[in-house]
């Protein structure tokens, strides 16, 4: 130990990147030599085809240390000016309760899990998702919520989406927006009319009475804040049959009238102001609720309330089948990955609030607000509206100087509106912000003093409210938003549903296509810095440049990464980036005169959002068969490509395929495609088998997504957030999607805009940017072939056991296998549901079932689950093999035995007279791992039959808890 080393070795810049990688060095050596590899390179030149393997190291810098990286971006980050904002148009500062902050925003037991489709261990997220279509039902007075869509302006657009598919009125093409929806939302929902050859009237409300539409888009309180009757506008749009959507705030429904007492048909909006910070635009939960005869229709996922095995209420999403198969081209929406996190804190708001703290939060707002207009009137300042909530908008001759002052004071006023400012009041306001703001209106010496106008607002009780508008329905009646209101008590609700829960720091979750990898903590640490969860996504860019620069930074690296040119971080999810570069193609080929092109090519295989979003581009999707072994069956794509060359638009797929393998084809298939006028997406859910080894730009397609949340260490959430970012080459950039409030760099203002915020969910890009900078090129390259490495180890391990169901060149799969349990299911009876409850047993959570092919289990180890894990599971995978062949062998009958009853549950074993074919023990220990880490399923398998059936998505009475 006496050799001499140099300081730079002693610096040990790789430390993060061992950290990331499970596998230490010999575990890797011990791994490749049971595949028979001499090297990981090696692997890799087995594995992947020759002709798409990059020659070159990307040019990304060299790893980093976490200190050196959040050092770093705490200079970048310090770049941002947090101003004091009453911006307003969506988005509002915000106390974000701590208890709330530490224990859900910053903890990985909720962060890190997964969308809940084992519902066994997922009851946790279940039942708070469903106190937030509690809360969304109660302040809208509508039936039935989901659990949270992308944003505001997307929710519009599908309201509109929503109202197309249920409305009687067939024969009239024409939605009708008022002008006073927030602008974003408009030019989300024009956007997406335009795909879908739907005619848009974009006009002054009451202009809807001399239109027949198939439905109509209000926003109350409308965007300049103000107030008015909306009754005759909707009875009329549902004398047309139509359907009515208001935008709407549920702060300020706790004050008003709800969507469902004026008639409206759907009430979409965004809960951010309920305790998630702005964050530059996101992420946050946007809601969207309608009546109870509308449900199978709603879009996005709804959790319902079902029973166990036992009879015991138990929740899960409700109609996962159509979920899990975005059914395809017949598909409601494409919305996969949505907001749960963020649902889930502003359920938890609620919570913690409860009814009584929300109205005092509200009924202080709009005080503020009401001593605020008291003030303007009293200097004879014109303001523009009747009524208000929290925004007024009002008429300022000294425009340009009250601007000057607010900049200097450090306040951002809404200033978009020719001749008129407006400002929005917030929970964070105070009564001497209202003095600055006068200040800042008049200039000093205005004599204006606020707890006068308080005395005299008090005692004419004056109110912004219409006095007909105001609410007088009860809401959050329920005992959950009654209970918890001391902290000792919400912490530990917080914690008694997170023990519910199954995450990433429980053990391993192998959902092949969903790249669960770790999410470091250094990662984490930068969301919630104010500087960056504190801007508001319309600040001016000249506030925001620590955020540009990350961004700019962030997007140079992926540039890199893909082998594209230019990237957009507009979309919010991967699907969200499937409906951006569709759109960006449908534009490419109108600019070349080739309106006709709208043929979108897509294989079996393909996840379900692609024909969603295809359909949604206003595709028509043609499906490409796969031969034998699972790969695009050449003759077929190169006959259809020729056949329908004329109006060919595209084809999607993805690569490795969603069959885990290397297709050694995917050169021809983008040749073909090319050769026919085509362009090629490549859905890049399974970029974690690409960084660093090869590239989709290099493989010759033209647009992809990458799912941040999958390969750039976003953690799910329990399903979603997400970023679903776009790489195009050259000549699809010029259709990247814009915004109407901010530009963005030098794209035309014809672009439409695809997500509400221009950035997307700006506040967690920080994640992906630290994971770069701390792999550098060799990390993120080495956790590429880590990944391959295992899923290779599994595969191998595992072959002995079950048949893998697809493999490609030299008998080696990608970064993630399929176990094929259909043929165990002929012979024993057994099968893949009962695989994935066992599991649960064992502490595992199922790998992706039934994806891409029924009957099936893909597993994705990712290259931070360390050997023991992995063998682990491995190990668990092989008893349950185990445990069918008793089966198999008539040891134990069908009916009984660990597989079919699984999960077990604490009742199970508590239960008087066990008289079960197999012991305890092996009920609910069937490992040594399962002895010392036990995670025990909360309720017993989920009848999800019984829940489409009954379809309940509110929170049930506490006794029918006890029943
Ligand atoms: C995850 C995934 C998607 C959808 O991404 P979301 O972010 O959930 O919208 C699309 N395609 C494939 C292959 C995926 O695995």
């Amino acid at each position: 130990m006496s050799e001499h080393v140099s300081l730079t070795q002693l610096e040990n810049r790789d430390d993060f990147i061992q950290r990331h990688i499970g596998p230490d060095v010999a575990e890797q050596q011990h791994m490749l030599a049971t595949l028979g590899a001499t090297s990981l390179d090696d692997l890799i030149k087995q594995t992947v085809p020759e002709n798409i393997l990059l020659a070159d190291d990307l040019s990304l810098g060299e790893p980093q240390t976490e200190v050196a990286t959040l050092a770093w971006l705490k200079q970048i980050a310090s770049q941002n000016k947090i101003n004091k904002s009453y911006i307003g148009l969506g988005y509002y500062p915000t106390h974000t309760p701590n208890v709330i902050l530490r224990n859900v925003l910053e903890n990985p037991g909720w962060y890190t899990a997964y969308t809940p489709y084992q519902p066994e261990i997922a009851q946790g997220r279940l039942q708070s998702l469903l106190n937030y279509q509690q809360m969304v039902i109660d302040l809208t007075g509508l039936e039935i919520a989901n659990a949270s869509l992308l944003d505001e302006a997307t929710a519009a657009a599908e309201a509109m989406a929503f109202a197309k598919r249920t409305s009687k009125n067939k024969k009239s093409n024409l939605f009708f927006i008022a002008n006073d929806v927030h602008p974003q939302t408009i030019n989300v929902v024009v956007t997406r009319a335009e795909l879908f050859g739907f005619d848009v009237v974009v006009a002054p409300a009451d202009e809807v009475l001399q239109h027949d539409v198939f439905g109509a888009l209000f926003q109350y309180p409308n965007t300049q804040g103000d107030i008015y009757p909306l009754e005759k506008l909707i009875e009329h749009v549902a004398n047309s049959k139509g359907l009515t959507t208001l935008a709407t705030d549920l702060l300020a429904l706790t004050q008003l009238k709800t969507p469902a007492e004026l008639g409206a048909d759907v009430a979409i909006g965004s809960a951010q102001r309920l305790g998630v910070p702005m964050c530059y635009g996101g992420p946050h939960a946007a809601f969207f609720a309608t009546k109870d005869k509308f449900k199978r229709s709603l879009p996005g996922r709804i959790i319902g309330v079902s029973k166990d095995k036992r009879g015991n209420l138990a929740l899960r999403m409700a109609l996962q089948t159509r979920e899990q198969h975005i059914r395809r081209e017949k598909a409601n929406s494409n919305i996969c990955t949505a907001q749960v996190l963020l649902a889930n804190m502003a359920a938890f708001y609620a919570v913690y609030h409860g009814p009584k703290g929300l109205d005092r939060i509200a009924k202080r707002i709009e005080r503020l607000t009401s001593l605020f207009a008291t003030g303007l009137a009293h200097k004879g300042i014109e303001i523009k509206n009747q009524h208000w909530f929290d925004t007024l908008t009002f008429v300022s001759e000294q425009r340009a100087q009250v601007i000057a002052r607010a900049e200097k004071a450090g306040v951002n006023l809404r200033t978009d509106i020719e001749g008129v400012l407006a400002v929005s009041f917030d929970e964070t306001k105070t009564a001497s912000d209202v003095a600055e703001l006068f200040d800042i209106v008049f200039g000093e010496g205005h004599g204006l003093d606020v707890s006068a106008l308080d005395k005299l607002v008090c005692s004419q009780s004056k109110s912004g409210l219409p006095a007909d508008y105001v609410r007088s329905s009860d809401y959050l009646t329920h005992p959950v938003f009654n209970t918890h209101h001391s902290e000792t008590e919400m912490l530990r609700y917080i914690k008694s549903l997170e023990n519910k829960d199954l995450s990433l720091n429980h053990s391993m979750i192998s959902l092949g296509s969903c790249t669960m990898k770790l999410n470091a903590t250094a990662e984490m640490i930068p969301v919630t810095w104010p500087e960056f969860a504190e801007l508001h996504p319309f600040a001016p860019v000249s506030q925001a440049q620590g955020y540009q620069r990350m961004i700019r930074q962030l997007s140079d690296w992926l540039v890199e990464i893909t082998g594209y040119d230019a990237i957009s971080m507009q979309p919010n999810s991967g699907a969200q980036g499937e409906y951006a570069g569709l759109l960006a193609i449908r534009k490419y080929h109108e600019s070349r005169g080739d309106h006709h092109r709208n043929i979108c090519l897509i294989p079996s295989s393909a996840h379900g959002t692609n024909p969603a979003s295809a359909q949604m581009a206003g595709m028509k999707v043609v499906v490409v068969a796969c031969d034998q072994k699972g790969n695009i069956d050449l003759a077929d794509l190169r006959s259809k490509a020729q056949e329908l060359a004329e109006n060919l638009s595209c084809i999607m797929i993805t690569y490795p395929s969603t069959h885990g393998v290397y297709e050694q084809t995917i050169r021809e298939i983008c040749d073909i495609v090319h050769q026919y006028g085509g362009q090629v997406y490549m859905d890049g859910a399974n970029m974690n088998a690409q960084v660093g080894v090869t590239s989709p730009g290099f493989i010759g397609s033209d647009v992809s997504h990458l799912n941040l949340h999958k390969t750039f260490c976003i953690p799910h959430g329990g399903g979603g957030p997400g970023m679903g970012p776009i790489g195009v080459k050259e000549h699809l950039a010029p259709f990247l999607p814009n915004h109407p409030v901010v530009q963005i760099d030098q794209l035309d203002v014809a672009n439409g805009a695809v997500s509400a915020a221009p950035w997307g969910s700006a506040g967690i890009l920080p994640i992906s940017w630290v994971y770069i900078a701390l792999m550098g090129a060799s990390g993120l390259r080495k956790a590429t072939q880590v990944a391959i490495l295992s899923a290779n180890y599994m595969a191998k391990k595992l072959a002995e056991h079950y048949p893998i169901l697809y493999t490609g060149q030299n008998g080696r799969v990608a970064h993630e296998c399929i176990i094929d349990l259909r043929p165990l299911k002929a012979s024993s009876g057994i099968s893949e549901m009962d695989v994935a409850k066992r599991l649960m047993d064992y502490g595992f959570h199922a790998p992706t079932m039934s994806f891409p092919v029924a009957g099936t289990l893909m597993v994705e180890p990712t290259e931070s689950e360390p050997l023991c894990e992995v063998e682990r599971f491995i190990e668990a995978m092989i008893a349950i093999r185990k445990e069918i062949d008793q089966v198999e062998k008539g040891v134990w009958p069908l009916d009984d035995n660990p597989l079919v009853n699984a999960p077990h549950t604490l009742v199970d074993i508590t239960e008087a007279g066990w008289n079960r074919a197999y012991s305890i023990e092996l009920a609910v220990f069937p490992s040594e791992q399962a002895r010392a880490n036990k995670f025990w399923p909360t309720v017993n398998r989920i009848d999800d039959v019984y829940g489409d059936r009954n379809l309940i998505c509110s929170c049930p009475s506490v006794e029918s808890y006890a029943e």
